[in-house]
């Protein structure tokens, strides 16, 4: 099943609401085209909480377009938790370069960031 969110206030909604029932924005088709880019900027964001929900947002979506941006803030970022969170989302999106980078992954020098690489390649298996 597709999961949507509201393109304003980025809570979880039903595919055929027209309007937002949290905040009332208004869903038109066109906004929700909009919404995947919005969240990949977001990536870009100051606020640790709101890059964090894009993340995740992104993977429930599968939004192949962030995986390079995705990998780039992996790359920039020094939180090990986000990284963590990152190799999530990349496997939630699931396509073949999302999967060489978490196998990439494996050999990182963050603890944590290893043993979530490594969990993920078991799952798959
Ligand atoms: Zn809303």
């Amino acid at each position: 099943m597709i999961t949507f969110f509201c393109p304003r206030c980025w809570k979880e909604i039903k595919g055929d609401d027209k309007r937002c029932p949290y905040c009332g924005a208004d869903i038109t088709v066109h906004e929700r085209k909009g919404f995947e880019e919005k969240l990949i900027n977001a990536l870009r964001h100051p606020e640790r909480e709101t890059v964090q929900r894009a993340v995740w947002i992104l993977g429930r979506l599968k939004t192949h377009t962030a995986i390079k941006p995705l990998i780039k803030l992996f790359e920039q970022s020094d939180n090990p938790y986000l990284k963590r969170e990152i190799l999530d989302t990349l496997f939630e999106i699931g396509a073949p370069d999302a999967m060489a980078f978490i196998v990439k992954s494996l050999k990182s020098e963050i603890s944590i960031v290893r043993k979530k690489a490594n969990e993920i390649v078991k799952t798959r298996r």
